[in-house]
């Protein structure tokens, strides 16, 4: 799968290249192709924003240099273009899902007070926030957003544990414990230690329902798989 990133900030991506994202990359299940939105710029000194009509704080970053260098990017007829944004739908895990089905993404990332919306008009399929909350840059996001998906191309982590986590049936995941067996006095359930299958996954089950009550209970509204 590839990513194409429409960026100011290139440099921002290098946690990209750490971890289970590093080998994915390194055994071409995944590519992440940055395109620095700057070389577009047709300003001597490389500037690329603007103040907005009509007055206001901070600055914009211009129509023209944005759509130039989207068309830079080559074989993008079948790609999804996604402007990281606050006004965008919140992520979800099944959204994730969905998304990991494309073979070709480009997102955008804005920075200051945005992008001019002539040109997201014309690019943009669809917004997409990581959270009701306002941050710097698109640049976080779209890497939340890459990870998140990257979990679900083939080979990148192993599928049960992209299959049994939270989220994916809609509930959190249930308690772990690792080695020791006790820590501080407090010792894994037994069950854990039974070697029984069955009474095993029922106790997961059960873990999890009681954990997404807990800590999440509006997830229990509508699920189907209590
Ligand atoms: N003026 C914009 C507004 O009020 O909607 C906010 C601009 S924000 C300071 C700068 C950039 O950060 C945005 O263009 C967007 O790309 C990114 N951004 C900020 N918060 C985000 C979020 N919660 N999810 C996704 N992208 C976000």
């Amino acid at each position: 799968m590839k990513f194409n990133v429409l960026t100011l900030f290139p440099e921002m991506f290098e946690p990209m290249k750490q971890s289970i994202l590093k080998r994915a990359q390194e055994n071409n299940l995944i590519e992440i192709n940055l395109i620095n939105i700057r070389d577009f710029s047709k300003n001597k000194h490389k500037k690329v924003d603007d103040y907005p009509y009509g007055g206001g704080a901070g600055m914009l970053i211009r129509p023209d240099v944005v759509y130039d260098a989207y068309n830079s990017i080559e074989n993008k007829d079948n790609a999804k273009v996604i402007y990281l944004s606050p006004q965008g739908k919140v992520l979800t895990q099944n959204k994730v899902k969905e998304l990991s089905k494309q073979e070709n993404l480009i997102l955008l990332c804005g920075h200051y007070e945005g992008i001019d919306e002539r040109v997201l008009e014309e690019i943009v399929d669809e917004e997409i926030s990581i959270g009701d909350y306002v941050l710097t840059g698109g640049e976080i996001p779209a890497m939340a957003l890459i990870d998140a998906v990257s979990r679900y191309i083939d080979g990148v982590i192993n599928t049960e544990s992209v299959n049994e986590e939270s989220f994916s049936n809609g509930l959190l995941e249930y308690p772990q414990y690792t080695r020791p067996e006790v820590f501080l006095n407090k010792k894994v359930p037994d069950v854990l230690l039974s070697g029984h299958h069955e009474n095993i996954e029922n106790w997961r089950k059960e873990q999890s329902i009681k954990n997404t009550k807990k800590k999440r209970p509006e997830l229990l509204k509508n699920n189907e798989n209590i």
